[in-house]
């Protein structure tokens, strides 16, 4: 941010939102959230523990944006929205959730139909198909147990050492750009030899967190859930060539909807930050098929979207979002904070 988005920026704070509002806060926002634990569950992760939010908490922003006039539309409705076919008379909220957890059915859904929210929920083939590998929960467990990770992949070796978790868990970004660019196809081999894991632990793991596809299937049927695509594999797919792309993005669509029986419209980028995507991978989800798709860059909704429907901005929803913060996404400020003025991100 240079010294005149900085001014800007301080103009917007001191006005708490007055002046950012009309310009920045646009019709809406789109949610991104993973699982949905109950404290308790919660509190057993370190790392990972923002990774859910709390039933409670999930509930209190439900009923916070109904108190704000906020409609909650599902993905369709706001695809539907920004191709001029539909118009919406209130502000909006869309939730979605990544991966495919199993408690987003037993501990979101109940709080989604008391409610009447729509949500949808983002699956990763690879966990329904007992192969998936959840690598930032093993990370955790691993660095409490041993002292040093190994990446060994055709792309090169790299090795992080750490003295204690605290040690460990500051280099979780890195472990994470690490594993981002191994290939697609070697990443299930590589992370398996990597945190010294046989194919019984990783089904199990699956079994215990993720959905199955007869739950994804069931969830299908409601009528408040859209299910979404989020790559075969997890990849980033920046980082994988055109070909491995296109396999990760289509095979998916195809094979969750063999499964529910339903077409698949849209999609989540893994990672999703602006430096895990590219124009090869909007062009890809465009013409395999999908009505949007969205990025895990915090981000306003607007109308003008329309010319970026395969790069839509989502703001994180968590238990650790204060009430400054919830203002900030409202009014705009956080919007210019990461984004300035620009409305499409790409
Ligand atoms: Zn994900």
């Amino acid at each position: 941010m240079n010294w005149f988005e900085q001014k800007i920026l301080g103009l917007f704070v001191k006005t708490r939102g007055r002046l950012s509002k009309p310009i920045l806060a646009g019709k809406g926002l789109i949610f991104m959230l993973h699982r949905v634990l109950p404290e308790n569950e919660r509190e057993q992760y370190t790392l990972n523990r923002d990774l859910a939010i709390s039933p409670d908490k999930l509930e209190e922003y439900i009923l916070f944006f109904k108190q704000q006039d906020y409609d909650f539309i599902s993905l369709d409705e706001l695809s539907n929205w920004l191709d001029g076919k539909i118009k919406l008379h209130k502000k909006f909220v869309c939730l979605t959730f990544d991966d495919g957890y199993r408690d987003n059915l037993i501990h979101g859904l109940p709080i989604l139909k008391k409610h009447q929210v729509p949500a949808t929920i983002y699956v990763t083939n690879c966990l329904p198909n007992g192969i998936g590998l959840l690598w930032w929960y093993y990370f955790e467990e691993f660095a409490n147990k041993a002292n040093r990770l190994i990446l060994d992949s055709s792309i090169g070796k790299v090795e992080f050492c750490w003295k204690n978790l605290n040690d460990a868990f500051s280099q979780f970004q890195q472990v994470s750009e690490a594993i981002k660019s191994i290939p697609s196809k070697e990443l299930h081999q590589v992370l398996k030899s990597s945190f010294q894991l046989t194919n019984e632990e990783i089904e199990k793991q699956c079994r215990e967190i993720s959905l199955t596809w007869d739950e994804i299937k069931l969830l299908s049927t409601e009528p408040l859930i859209t299910i979404g695509a989020h790559t075969m594999n997890h990849v980033c797919v920046k980082q994988q060539n055109d070909q491995l792309v296109r396999e990760e993005i289509l095979n998916s669509k195809i094979e969750i909807e063999s499964k529910i029986g339903q077409t698949v419209n849209h999609f989540a980028y893994p990672f999703g930050g602006t430096f895990d995507v590219d124009s090869q991978a909007f062009e890809i989800v465009k013409r395999v098929g999908y009505k949007t798709a969205t990025l895990n860059q915090p981000g306003n909704i607007f109308k003008s979207n329309m010319h970026s429907k395969f790069a839509l901005a989502r703001m994180p929803l968590g238990n650790r979002i204060d009430d400054e913060r919830m203002n900030y996404y409202l009014n705009g400020i956080y919007h210019f904070s990461v984004n300035g003025f620009t409305k499409n991100l790409y």
